[in-house]
């Protein structure tokens, strides 16, 4: 197990669409163990294959709710259905996110309150998870990265230009820029 270097904006492999998982073999169990330890050490809630420069359609998740109950597995392939965004002005506190690939940056986004992510697990089986508010956000977040979509694409204004600016500022935004967890001082 290793901490593996994560992806900054810019890089291809974060903006195209991840291919599906075809065999769930050993190549896959060291990158999912890869991911929790890199997750970890970030320090990180989730963390989806293109941003440790796998071109995969696989994310792991790890997060602790306000009842102390954790959530955490592996989604490899995963589907992701959302209820409707609700109308109405960000809550600049309750709607804060970041991305380790945007490190030390986070802005507010509206994301669906709930969603039903149906994907595998490491042992093959399909499983389908409920989740509202925070692990919805989280499910969206790095079912997104999947897509090729990171959450600073989906800024609305004033946001977006925030966000263009801080990664512009950064000397982020061009091919082959990656952080390591533990090594250099970055924050998701
Ligand atoms: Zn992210």
């Amino acid at each position: 197990m290793r901490i593996r270097e994560i992806v900054i904006t810019g890089s291809p492999v974060l903006h195209r669409a991840a291919e599906p998982v075809v065999h769930i073999d050993d190549f896959i169990a060291e990158l999912v163990d890869d991911m929790f330890a890199t997750m970890e050490r970030a320090p990180g809630v989730g963390l989806a294959a293109p941003q440790v420069g796998e071109n995969l359609a696989l994310f792991v998740y790890d997060w602790v709710d306000d009842d102390d109950r954790q959530h955490r597995g592996v989604a490899i392939n995963p589907t992701l259905v959302m209820d409707p965004l609700l109308i109405g002005p960000l809550d600049y506190e309750e709607e804060l996110e970041g991305c380790l690939s945007v490190p030390g940056e986070r802005f507010p986004l509206r994301r669906s309150h709930r969603v039903v992510l149906t994907a595998t697990n490491l042992q093959g089986n399909e499983f389908t998870v409920e989740a509202t508010g925070w692990l919805a956000r989280i499910f969206q977040h790095e079912y997104d990265h999947l897509l090729g979509i990171l959450y600073v694409d989906r800024l609305t204004h004033p946001y977006d230009r925030e966000a263009l600016d801080a990664v512009s500022e950064s000397g982020w935004g061009e091919p082959g820029m990656s952080w390591l967890p533990g090594r250099d001082n970055l924050e998701g």
